[in-house]
């Protein structure tokens, strides 16, 4: 029933027995940059690739300040850290979103509260922001309480799923109005822009992940930016244990972190943020290609939403329904072509399944269809 689609994949990536998921492409200075790194002995924490990173990163983004970490996940525990959330306070989030949202909040001791995404973006939807703002929680003494737990609410961080931009305007308005931190898990969407704004520069923090399966990739990494330099210098301080800068003394001024990126890695990310703006041409090719087959073969292909520059990071369909869906999924997985499920809903699992929702109507329905197909940058 899918033949056409396995065929056509295949075509597009030359043929090969075996089409994966997204994966990495060196096709720039990354073996120069290494070896200058192993030469200099410089592989560790110091070195110039980490600064040139980041500055790389600033001026593509466009944000005060960017501060590399050891990887996405640990940089959103820091901005959850840095955006004051304590032990037994809680952060809204959607529930369709990779474990590493969730799991960054439950490392500040607190607990997530899984709200609906819109069906377009794929991410929190400001009218469910809204909705459960107005009618579950209460100010009191300056602070947003949720009426049911009687908990502290601290933040909300949306996802930019698929690096498909979600409503930044409307859910920046409900945070301010509420006084709510706001965070932008961007891990998967280097690249893509909210009405010309890079996506992770609108909300007072937002998060890069450069994991071997993003849009560039340092091996591990990731990257927090900052709208505010004093915030991000901060950050920067954190990363490195609270070390006071010092010739030969170990001086710490508070509670740090080690979740500094290595130079070793970094020096992988200034290879790969050289070819970025070809890597997105190419997606953003590969993506008019798939929209016109699928469109043509009466399978609905997720489309970037009017307000977003999308970096289509991974392609997805939406399928008639979870039967359809399970159907795609076997003939596509039998016959050498990856695709896989978008993931299961975080209340669905059980280190979560005792966390508040809403209704959930749109992500629940989301869940049951969308497919993601392969979307390596073709050379
Ligand atoms: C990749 C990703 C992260 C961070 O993952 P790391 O592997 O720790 O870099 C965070 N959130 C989302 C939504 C992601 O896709």
């Amino acid at each position: 029933m899918y033949n056409r689609v396995i065929e056509y994949i295949k075509e597009l990536y030359g043929n090969p027995d075996f089409v994966g998921l997204h994966e990495p492409r060196f096709v720039g200075n990354e073996k120069k940059y290494l070896n200058e790194c192993v030469d200099s002995t410089f592989v560790s924490s110091v070195g110039k690739f980490v600064d040139r990173f980041e500055q790389m990163v600033e001026e593509y983004t466009g944000c005060a300040k960017a501060v590399a970490c050891v990887n996405g996940t640990n940089a959103l525990h820091l901005a959850l850290v840095l955006s004051d959330v304590k032990a037994g306070d809680e952060v809204i989030t959607q529930p369709l979103t990779f474990i590493a949202t969730a799991n960054a909040i439950s490392y500040c001791g607190a607990e997530p509260v899984f709200l609906d995404v819109d069906r377009d973006t794929l991410g929190l939807s400001p009218k469910a922001l809204k909705e459960f703002l107005s009618t579950k929680t209460e100010k009191k003494e300056g602070h947003v309480y949720n009426k049911i737990s009687g908990r502290k609410i601290k933040a909300v961080v949306p996802m930019h799923t698929f690096g498909h931009a979600v409503r930044m305007d409307e859910l920046k308005a409900i945070c301010d109005e509420y006084g709510l931190a706001l965070i932008e898990d961007a891990a998967e969407s280097l690249g893509s822009f909210y009405k010309g704004q890079h996506t992770g520069t609108i909300g007072e923090i937002g998060v890069l992940s450069f994991n071997g399966n993003k849009t560039i990739t340092t091996g591990g990494g990731g990257m927090l930016l900052f709208r505010d330099i004093e915030t991000g210098l901060h950050a920067k301080h954190l990363t490195t244990q609270a070390k006071v800068p010092h010739r030969w003394e170990f001086v710490h001024d508070e509670i740090g972190y080690n979740y500094r990126m290595p130079n070793l890695n970094a020096a992988l990310g200034c290879a790969q943020m050289e070819n970025l703006p070809m890597f997105l041409e190419k997606k953003k090719d590969l993506a008019e290609k798939y929209s016109y087959f699928f469109g043509a073969a009466g399978i609905q292909f997720l489309q970037q939403p009017e307000h977003s520059d999308s970096n289509y990071w991974l392609n997805a369909v939406i399928l008639g329904n979870a039967e359809e869906r399970d159907k795609f999924l076997t003939q596509t997985n039998n016959n050498g072509v990856m695709t896989r499920p978008i993931w299961r809903l975080m209340n669905r699992l059980p280190m979560f399944s005792h966390c508040q929702t809403d209704n959930l109507e749109n992500a629940i329905w989301l869940e049951e269809r969308v497919v993601n197909i392969p979307s390596s940058v073709r050379l």
